[in-house]
């Protein structure tokens, strides 16, 4: 196999269109650079387009002897530019994925086994070998720990490409093992002339072809999920925003009467919140707000859906509607025992009053079972505020103490 592609493709041919490759790689990465949004880490996408433009070098310079320049060592030198692109390559996904520091380790082997091949090369002549054997293990052992940095990828959003890309990274891998294999098993073989160059170009091809897309769709799908992230979240709480907590009310309230079961939802509005923004600035506003939206994620459970809908107003989403009234409570009471230090000795204390509706049955529906809701609501705030009131009970008595914004 590998001496067909040797008789089939031209050499020279293949290192030419490797370096015209690996170089629209390079601009590929450069322009993804200039044009990234700041999510991506900014250094791993200028370590790529190094990565490609040392590939790029590598494979022009074993070009030259095309052109009569023959210099002792071209070949080895063509050959540590390739080692680098492929260290760079390495570099650039450990810091792309955000992988810890210490998979660097790997450079360190990988470098020492360059230095070795370097030093025979020039102390005695260009083996082929020695380069094929050495160089490829360079290579392999940085394109398998390549391979598996793709593969623990921890990002949900781009692991499936991440994936793809580990499986082209080991098959490459691999590929540089049958070179090794072939020497060891040619033992007769020329030393001055390597027959599976073709092979390995061919495949480096492939590998470019196969690998560049993969990286850039990566950044693509890491776009779309950050889009959809802020699509679908609330800037300052980082909770569900308006329009997803309506989109999931609705189905969940649909799922409901499909089941049979009843659906319950609590409207949060904060008590006498324009006196925070009137006595301490929007600032100070904007912080309480957040403190709120955290005490009430923190004393939902995950199954419960908390978002915000509008200025100082949340809602919430039970995931049982059988206990909503005790999670009602349990948020009331995390909220009334907040603290928010807005700077150094001004601590603001506030609270929420909430109301509680359900709806059962195949007319449940959500509109009307919002505005519920905010009946029972305006029921809590004019029975005094800090308390939660349920449908069935507000024209009673609702629970908790006097509403309170003021410094603790
Ligand atoms: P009540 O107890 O009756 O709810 O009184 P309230 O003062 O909370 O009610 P009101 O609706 O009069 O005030 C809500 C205030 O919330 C008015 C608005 O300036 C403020 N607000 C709305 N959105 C934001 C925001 O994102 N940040 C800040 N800091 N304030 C906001
Ligand atoms: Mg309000
Ligand atoms: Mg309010």
């Amino acid at each position: 196999m590998m001496q067909l592609i040797g008789i089939l493709l031209h050499g020279g041919t293949l290192i030419f269109i490797n370096a015209l490759l690996s170089l629209l790689s390079s601009f590929a990465f450069l322009l993804a650079y200039w044009i990234q949004p700041r999510l991506v880490p900014p250094r791993s996408l200028l370590c790529w387009c190094a990565a490609y433009l040392s590939f790029a070098a590598g494979f022009a310079v074993l070009m030259l002897p095309a052109f009569d320049i023959q210099v002792p060592g071209l070949g080895l030198f063509g050959n540590l530019l390739i080692d680098a692109g492929a260290a760079l390559n390495f570099v650039a996904i450990v810091l792309y994925l955000k992988r810890p520091r210490s998979d660097l380790w790997v450079l360190i082997p990988a470098a020492l086994l360059a230095l070795i091949e370097a030093g025979y090369v020039l102390s005695h002549f260009e083996n082929m070998r020695v380069m094929v054997g050495l160089g490829c293990a360079v290579r392999g052992i940085l394109t398998m720990a390549a391979a598996m940095a793709l593969w623990r990828c921890a990002d949900e959003s781009r692991r499936p490409v991440a994936r793809l890309a580990a499986v082209i990274h080991a098959l490459w891998a691999l590929m540089l093992l049958s070179r090794i294999l072939w020497w060891l098993f040619n033992p007769a073989a020329e030393v001055t002339f390597d027959p599976t160059t073709a092979f390995g170009l061919t495949t480096r091809l492939v590998l470019t072809c196969a690998i560049t897309p993969c990286f850039l769709w990566m950044l693509a799908r890491q776009l779309d999920a950050e889009l959809l992230r802020y699509a679908s979240r609330d800037a300052l709480t980082g909770l569900a925003n308006r329009r997803v907590v309506w989109e999931q009310g609705e189905a969940r309230l649909a799922q409901a009467a499909r089941q049979h079961r009843a659906l319950a939802v609590l409207m949060i509005d904060v008590d006498h919140f324009k006196k925070v923004n009137d006595s301490w600035g929007h600032a100070a506003g904007d912080a309480v707000l957040a403190a709120v939206a955290h005490a009430l994620a923190g004393a939902a459970s995950d199954s419960d859906l908390v978002g915000r809908i509008g200025g100082e107003e949340f809602l919430v989403v039970p995931a049982r509607a059988a206990t909503a009234a005790a999670l009602a409570e349990k948020l009331r009471a995390a909220v009334a025992d907040l603290q928010v230090a807005i700077d150094g000795d001004t601590v603001l204390r506030c609270t929420i009053s909430i109301g509680h509706a359900e709806a059962t049955g195949a007319e449940a529906d959500w509109h009307r079972l919002v505005t519920e809701a905010d009946t029972a609501l305006y029921a809590a705030k004019q029975g005094g505020r800090n308390r939660v009131v349920s449908r069935e009970s507000r024209r009673g008595e609702g629970r908790g103490a006097t509403a309170a914004i003021a410094p603790a």
